[in-house]
């Protein structure tokens, strides 16, 4: 941070590219409140971020800009085509691995700091490091190798390349939280004495190790909420960054982050109905592994035809959509518009279900809706109150949704959904249920309730079946 006295005009401009930045983070997550403003808010943050890359590059110690030219061309190089080529399947391990670098970043940044502070120069000195920087750094590699190896086991699980049951031992808990309670200790005795190096290097190495063993227990359907909390791990590590180095973007912006990814985590959890105390501790989500339910006679799923279909829902008084990933997948909201407005129009009610975690983003399905210009007000985010609203509908249509509807999420204790809060389309009069074929959900288990008694399936692709609806219920206009 520039001393006290008068700031150089180039200082003038760096604080107020920093402000300015800054303020756009801040308008960015303001709108990213808003699921019609969700866009307008990604593009906030980005010119958010072009403010502050700007402000750094002005910086006075910058002795040659080669190496950071160099470093922008790789980062542009590989990030570009990897965020553009990203299946959407792949978004949660795709944000988990751009997590892990950010976190290398800090983490390199605290290490280059402290052993640049404790190393003597040419000119015979050391300049050391007050108490209060010490606790900056200590945070910083903490947090930072934390999300680093944590983002790295995250990636490989989504991605399957770490397979098999989530890891968990007695006393997994009490070991956990016995780590934490060591990194913080060495911290303290950092913070008391900056020069112990053998303090630095623990809290470093025990970051680095809590990563690993905090996830390890954590099953693949549960990791969203944990990249959920990586994300604000990442940010208290930019944001103890910007402490040690004396910068105000990246105090801001971390900070942002730390609290923005730590809400979002309660959400989630409380969403899921998960503790969040074993997130933090890592022992989420351990109890259940794969359902070991044994089947009776396989029941067949029934099916109906899209004409069949389109009969009812014209006729029917209160019809609940409830969309899942596949409505992404196919991008079937423009369609299902359609459908909503020539249902209203022969006298029926119309409402969404969306739950919190449905697609494979927080709010995914809120945002691809709001795009196709639905009403906000159709939306039932609630899941206790879409429930009641299933009670009296006379028709639920299902558009590529699973595990938010799967019933063994209440009844079988062996589901790894156990406990996440559901929809119960089973509870209305008849659920069609539109997917392409026999794929299970992100959770890669079976779901009952296709084949309950009043639940139809309808298989196609998400788009062209509500497509044929709309055509169907038409012709019934017109006669045919
Ligand atoms: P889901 O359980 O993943 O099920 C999606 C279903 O859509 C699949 O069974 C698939 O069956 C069908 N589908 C795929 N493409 C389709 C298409 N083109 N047309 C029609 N159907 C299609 O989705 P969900 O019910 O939305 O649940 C979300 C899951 O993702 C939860 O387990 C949640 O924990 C997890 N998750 C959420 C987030 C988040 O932040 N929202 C992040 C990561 C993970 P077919 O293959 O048979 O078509």
């Amino acid at each position: 941070m520039s001393e006290l006295g008068p700031l150089s005009s180039r200082d003038l401009i760096i604080q107020a590219t920093y402000l300015l930045a800054s303020i756009f983070f801040i308008l960015g997550l303001r709108s990213l409140t808003r699921p019609t403003q969700a866009r307008l808010g990604m593009q906030q943050a980005a010119m958010g971020m072009l403010f502050a890359v700007i402000g750094t590059l002005l910086n006075a110690h910058i002795v040659t800009y080669q190496w950071i030219i160099i470093g922008l061309a790789v980062g542009a190089i590989i990030g570009y085509p990897m965020a553009m080529k990203v299946p959407m399947t792949a978004m949660p391990q795709f944000i988990a691995f751009s997590h892990a670098f950010g976190a290398i970043a800090a983490t390199l940044v605290g290490v280059v700091e402290y052993r640049h502070a404790f190393t003597i120069d040419m000119s015979g000195t050391m300049t050391g490091m007050s108490s209060g920087i010490a606790a900056a750094v200590g945070f910083e590699v903490l947090f930072g190798a934390l999300t680093v190896t944590g983002s790295f086991m995250a990636f490989g699980k989504l991605q399957e390349l770490i397979r098999g049951q989530p890891i968990t031992f007695p006393g997994q808990n009490a070991f956990n939280i016995t780590l934490i309670a060591v990194a913080f200790l060495s911290l303290g005795v950092l913070i008391y004495d900056p020069g112990a190096t053998w303090a630095f290097y623990t809290v470093l190495a025990l970051g680095f190790f809590l990563g690993i063993s905090m996830v390890l227990p954590i099953g693949g359907g549960d990791m969203p909420v944990v990249i959920s909390l990586l994300n604000s791990y990442a940010g208290l590590a930019a944001s103890a960054t910007g402490f040690a180095i004396g910068n105000n973007v990246l105090i801001i912006a971390g900070a942002l982050e730390g609290a923005g990814g730590f809400i979002l985590s309660l959400i989630m959890s409380k969403a899921m109905n998960r503790s969040f105390a074993n997130i933090v501790f890592g022992a989420f989500g351990s109890a259940p592994a794969a359902s070991t339910k044994e089947g009776g006679p396989v029941k067949e799923p029934k099916t109906i035809t899209a004409e069949d279909a389109a009969t009812q829902l014209a006729y029917a008084g209160s019809v609940v959509i409830i969309p899942g990933y596949g409505m992404a997948v196919a991008q079937a909201q423009h369609t299902c518009r359609e459908l909503h407005e020539l249902i209203e129009k022969k006298g029926g009610k119309v409402s969404y279900a969306i739950h919190p975690v449905a697609g494979r983003m927080p709010g995914h399905l809120n945002v691809i809706l709001s795009e196709a210009g639905i009403d906000y007000g159709a939306l039932l985010t609630d899941v206790d109150d879409a429930n009641r609203v299933l009670l009296t509908a006379d028709v639920v249509v299902i558009v590529g949704a699973n595990d938010i509807v799967n019933p063994d999420a209440e009844d079988d204790k062996s589901s790894p959904l156990y406990g996440m809060p559901i929809f119960r389309p089973w509870t209305a009069k008849v659920s069609f249920v539109i997917k392409r074929g026999k794929g299970t959900g992100f959770s890669g288990v079976e779901n009952p309730l296709f084949t309950k008694d009043n639940t139809l399936m309808i298989y196609g692709d998400g788009k062209s079946v509500i497509g044929n609806l709309v055509k169907e219920i038409k012709a019934l206009d017109e006669g045919h």
